[in-house]
């Protein structure tokens, strides 16, 4: 009932996510969530140890463009000195946002793959555009209602993706 919202890969920290690991599965290009997936929503541009991870990635020759529901202009000061594709307002779970991103890498759906912190916004999105998907820890939770909501709807999804994985381990 849940698979089309379990992602391919459930990793705490974006440090889990190593270039070594991206190019063994093939992936050759990345859309990148950037709220709570790269930074907090109260960084407003790259920290060092994103610079670093994004400085691996570039080196290891995986191309990267960022899709965020957010706005243009947080967007746009946070990819200012990286100088990626990127895409505000995307809507996510629609995928168009996604698609222009994938054209302007010229990537491939089986060699890219969406990184994430959110279950029905990101990683529904990019099993959607058929990506190989990877669900991240938020990095800080907005204290709100409406995210302790959304983490309350996200609770059973989780459970089956902790399943799958103990079947496949079997
Ligand atoms: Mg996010």
């Amino acid at each position: 009932m849940y698979r089309k919202f379990l992602p391919d890969y459930y990793d705490h920290t974006l440090a889990e996510i190593t270039p070594e690991r991206l190019t063994a599965l093939g992936i050759h290009a990345l859309v990148m969530d950037i709220d709570n997936t790269v930074v907090t929503y109260d960084d407003p541009e790259p920290t060092p140890a994103a610079r670093a991870w994004f400085d691996a990635i570039a080196a290891a020759g995986i191309r990267v463009a960022f899709v965020s529901n957010n706005e243009w202009e947080r967007v746009e000061r946070f990819n200012r000195s990286l100088g990626f594709p990127a895409k505000a307002k995307s809507g996510k779970p629609l995928i168009g946002g996604i698609r222009q991103l994938m054209a302007e890498m010229d990537a491939a759906p089986a060699h890219t793959a969406l990184i994430g912190d959110q279950i029905f916004t990101d990683v529904w999105a990019g099993k959607r555009a058929g990506l190989t998907t990877f669900l991240v820890d938020p990095i800080k939770d907005k204290r709100t209602a409406f995210f302790r909501f959304k983490r309350a709807l996200e609770k059973p999804v989780m459970r089956a993706y902790r399943k799958k994985q103990q079947k496949e381990r079997k």
